[in-house]
């Protein structure tokens, strides 16, 4: 089971993740199986920027971590987000937060998500999804 972060600012913020859990529901293999509430917060850093809609997902994927991640790019891209500079606005961010208990250290892949004990509001949206063992 993996653990998506779905994240917008800009445009029709609950429209970019609604797509977005369609999105991920019909990748192959993939199931979702919960998620969590949506939660608004302010821009990271202080950034001058919309807030945020945050939410978290739980999937269940045969794919592998790298293709998960390509496959979460191809979403973005399909919601209309440029790549801009890091924490800059975006209509759709997917972050993988979790991949059962892998740990991938790759050029352009870490997992788990290194901000993560950083953001309370993945933290929170975890919590709510996980089933603990
Ligand atoms: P942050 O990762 O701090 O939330 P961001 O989401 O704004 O910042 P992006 O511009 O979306 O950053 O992605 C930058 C790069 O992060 C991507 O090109 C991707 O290769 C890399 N990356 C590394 N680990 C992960 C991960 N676990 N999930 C998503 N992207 C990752
Ligand atoms: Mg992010
Ligand atoms: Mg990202």
């Amino acid at each position: 089971m993996a653990a998506i972060a779905l994240g917008s600012n800009l445009g029709d913020r609950a429209a970019h993740l609604a797509a977005a859990r369609r999105a991920l529901a019909a990748l192959p293999g993939t199931r979702l199986l919960r998620t969590s509430t949506v939660e608004e917060t302010a821009p990271l850093g202080g950034l001058d920027q919309p807030a945020y809609l945050n939410q978290v997902a739980l999937v269940e994927t045969s794919l592998e971590p790298r293709a998960l991640l390509e496959a979460c790019q191809a979403i973005e891209r399909a919601e209309g987000r440029t790549r801009g500079a890091r924490w800059a606005s975006r209509s759709l961010d997917l972050d993988i937060i979790r991949y059962g208990r892998r740990m991938v250290a790759e050029p352009g892949l870490t997992i788990p998500h290194p901000e993560l004990p950083n953001r309370d509001f993945w933290q929170r949206g975890l919590a709510e999804i996980e089933t603990h063992e």
